[in-house]
């Protein structure tokens, strides 16, 4: 499905979880083809961020706009529709299913009516089953998974659940891919070819959002990094422009 390429943008929120003030008037943009970083302290405001983004959450302020519209706040089945697809910081799969059923889950959320289709459990005809199923193939080969797709998804290892979420949120065609923490207990080796996963799948037009604690990483394959302090952006821009902030270095590079 083609979707229009068009940035996504967040103006001016705010977040409080009672008197916690966990994003506080926040300016970000994701550009299609793009992975942005999004770094910071433990409790700095980056997950909450992610979550405003596909709608999880709705903040007391601000707006969001995809391209020249205005973007309801929270709905996330209607952003998921709109192609902003999500893992999480910890993997969810049904473990006695396949890592192929698991993956073609996410193909049965990617608009409204079949959104519906999948609450209501309605059987599709076969070659809708098998359409899903050749893509769900497709998106395993993607990540590097496909020789695993008859095994039962409780049998992976971490590092391959990880690999498997973002199949999933691939499924869904998405404009928009968001990253919580996805190298979160992998080896070197295993975030490194998560980083090459994460170029490929901006090189294909994707607007990647990455979450992430490693700064090596971020810097490694951001084309643009947002820094964040309690909830606040400290700074933003290049990777060599945030690198060099004064700030930054002092508080995250340890400089
Ligand atoms: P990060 O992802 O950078 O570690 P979070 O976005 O998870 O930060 O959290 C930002 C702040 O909001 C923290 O102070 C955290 O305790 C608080 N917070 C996050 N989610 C909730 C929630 N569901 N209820 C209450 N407080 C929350």
């Amino acid at each position: 499905r083609h979707r229009e390429a068009a940035p996504l943008a967040l103006r001016d929120i705010h977040l409080s979880f009672g008197g916690v003030r966990a994003i506080d008037g926040l300016d970000l943009e994701l550009r299609p083809g793009e992975v942005h970083g999004l770094i910071g302290p433990n409790g700095s405001g980056k997950t909450t961020t992610l979550n405003v983004i596909c709608g999880f959450y709705v903040p007391q302020q601000g707006e969001a706009r995809l391209g020249g519209s205005p973007l309801p706040m929270g709905q996330p089945q209607l952003r998921a529709g709109l192609g902003l697809a999500r893992t999480f910081q910890t993997p969810r799969i049904v473990g006695e299913s396949s890592v192929l059923e698991n993956v073609m889950v996410g193909g049965t959320i990617s608009g409204a009516a079949s959104f519906l289709e999948a609450a209501l459990s309605l059987p599709r005809s076969r070659a809708e089953e098998r359409a899903l199923r050749n893509r769900a193939l497709l998106c395993l080969r993607a990540v590097g998974l496909e020789g695993l797709a008859e095994v039962r998804a409780d049998r992976l290892q971490h590092s391959e659940l990880r690999f498997l979420e973002i199949a999933r949120a691939l499924m869904l065609n998405p404009a928009f891919l968001l990253l919580d923490e996805p190298a979160a207990g992998l080896t070197g080796e295993e975030m490194w070819r998560l980083g090459e996963l994460v170029r490929q799948v901006a090189a294909a037009g994707v607007g990647v959002l990455l979450v992430e604690h490693h700064a090596e990483l971020i810097f490694a394959v951001c084309d643009r990094v947002t820094v964040l302090n309690l909830g606040k952006e400290l700074a933003a821009g290049t990777p060599a422009e945030v690198r060099s902030h004064k700030e930054v270095v002092s508080a995250y590079l340890g400089g």
